[in-house]
């Protein structure tokens, strides 16, 4: 059943592209789809086929600034509410993300080319379990008692801090969302979502699930540019907090405005994530670990994607021979088919600029490239931005390919003679997010773990974000943490003093 102001379906539906179609033009704000302000749209754009599937409402200040004012109006009811009651009703929004679940990973294997299978099923799973986990932490919202005089009680309180303004990129959309958007209600803020201009869709339709539950206006969602709809959010008067996902550029032109405001800013930016393989490694777990850790199956559109992975030189070749062998078997094709491991890249933008990468790298002397995986043959596919996953050796460090970021299914792998040495390799970037160590010398790995320089490393696995541990970088790689108790207290409340003079 629809209606004008919800014209999605009400039950979860198996049809993405009608969904998507039913999406068209639409923000989210104060509880209702509304085009707008300026009636203007944007193409939404299958990347497996080209083929456009929906129209995005195009937002601006207008629209920003409607979507704001509704949030700072819902904003003092929302934080009067117990700090628990709040967090059931974010709680109770996990159970319909579950319900819709199915849903929600069609429609983002959609817009993002992202395998059905391999990682949209995933997100939608980390999304549920997002809000399930925040939802159950209002009662952690405690102060402290501070001992001042015997006659003077005073005590610190949990406050939330406003409107929040959370801009999202494109390459796990729902689940960045629910990182910002749970914490942020559960600490008794409301929110304001910008989202990614190339994968508006499922973020919008999981506004209106959650609006099932949560009062309107409490999160809001305005779909457009960078530059014209996501600067106004950062800059205006009302937002009390930034949080931002995406590139290191623009990370620092959010955080110069923020600074102008003097308001708080979450970044989670880029990552250049190590893989160090020690010869004593389970081998073949380690292999498929490498595959895992550098996001193949997400075409390496991953922050934490291993990009570069150090091998010890016994078991180089081996490893190198290993992981092409696998690589190579995995399937790529339409991400809604079943079969399909490994979908497509994002936008034609972005398609380019991996094919630069690659290119530059095989044009470098010394350099192998082992390019891998059948390209599809599907006629219905010709045009869809499928790039083949390219695994480097022979590039030497001071390689475009190894010091940036390429945000593709491409890695760069050298062999290593000692800890020292790859530990110093390891830590020469600019970037700081992840890195993972692959040992069953744990004397070894802990050592390592401790003097690597990055937010999380993992000992012989690489997961992605996981609700209940911190997550965040450093150097480059942004500043501040998410995902955890410890970073919603300290990113979406502030601690105000209380003191009652008793004597
Ligand atoms: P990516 O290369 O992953 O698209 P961006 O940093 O360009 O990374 O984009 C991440 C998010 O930031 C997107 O939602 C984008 O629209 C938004 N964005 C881009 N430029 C700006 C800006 N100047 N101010 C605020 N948000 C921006």
């Amino acid at each position: 059943m629809t209606n004008a102001l919800h014209p999605t379906p009400a039950d979860p539906t198996r049809d993405p592209f009608a969904l998507a179609r039913a999406l068209s033009g639409l923000h989210f704000i104060g509880g209702r789809y509304v085009p707008a302000v300026s009636g203007q749209t944007f193409p939404v754009v299958n990347p497996a086929t080209g083929a456009e599937v929906a129209q995005a409402a195009l937002g601006d200040a207008a629209d920003i600034d409607v979507a704001v004012r509704e949030a700072a109006r819902a904003q003092k009811d929302w934080a009067r509410m117990p700090a628990r009651k709040r967090g059931a009703l974010v709680h109770q929004c996990s159970a319909i993300l579950k319900a819709h679940s199915e849903e929600l990973a069609r429609l983002i294997a959609l817009e993002t080319g992202k395998a059905l299978r391999t990682e949209s099923r995933v997100e939608a799973g980390v999304v549920a379990d997002i809000f399930e986990f925040f939802g159950g932490l209002g009662g952690e919202l405690k102060g402290e008692t501070v001992p001042f005089s015997p006659t003077v009680l005073s005590v610190t309180v949990r406050e939330p801090l406003g409107v929040v303004g959370a801009i999202i990129p494109w390459n796990v959309p729902m689940l960045l969302m629910a990182l910002k958007i749970a914490p942020a209600l559960v600490a008794g803020n409301t929110v304001v979502v910008k989202s990614a201009e190339e994968a508006p869709l499922t973020v919008l339709r999981i506004c209106e699930l959650l609006n099932r539950v949560l009062p309107a206006g409490c999160f809001n969602m305005v779909s457009g540019f960078g530059p014209e709809c996501g600067a106004p959010l950062v800059s205006h008067p009302l937002v009390r907090k930034v949080t931002f996902t995406g590139s290191v550029e623009t990370g620092r032109i959010v955080s110069a405005t923020a600074a102008q405001k003097l308001v708080p800013v979450t970044l989670e930016l880029g990552g250049k994530s190590p893989m160090i393989v020690f010869a004593d490694c389970d081998f073949e777990k380690t292999v498929a670990g490498a595959i895992t850790s550098m996001r193949f199956t997400r075409q390496g559109q991953s922050c934490t994607a291993a990009s570069r992975i150090y091998v010890e030189r016994p078991i180089f070749d081996r490893f190198v021979a290993a992981m092409a062998e696998r690589v190579d078997a995995m399937v790529m094709g339409d991400p809604l088919d079943e079969r399909t491991d490994i979908g497509t890249i994002i936008s034609t933008g972005q398609y380019e600029k991996v094919r630069a990468f690659v290119a530059e790298g095989q044009a470098t002397a010394g350099a192998t490239a082992r390019v891998c995986s059948a390209m599809p043959t599907d006629p219905a596919l010709t045009k869809g931005l499928f790039l083949q996953p390219v695994i480097f050796t022979g590039l030497t460090k001071d390689s475009r390919l190894v010091r940036e970021e390429i945000f593709g299914p491409v890695t760069t792998i050298f062999p290593f003679d000692d800890a020292e040495t790859v530990l110093a390799e390891a830590n020469d970037s600019e970037y700081g997010l992840a890195a993972s160590l692959w040992t069953n010398n744990l004397t070894v790995g802990l050592s390592l773990a401790h003097r690597l320089e990055a937010g999380l490393v993992q000992i012989n696995q690489n997961l992605v974000v996981q609700a209940n541990l911190s997550y965040g970088g450093v150097k480059s790689s942004g500043l501040g943490k998410e995902a955890s108790l410890e970073a919603m207290l300290e990113h979406f409340t502030h601690k105000k003093t209380i003191m009652v003079n008793m004597g």
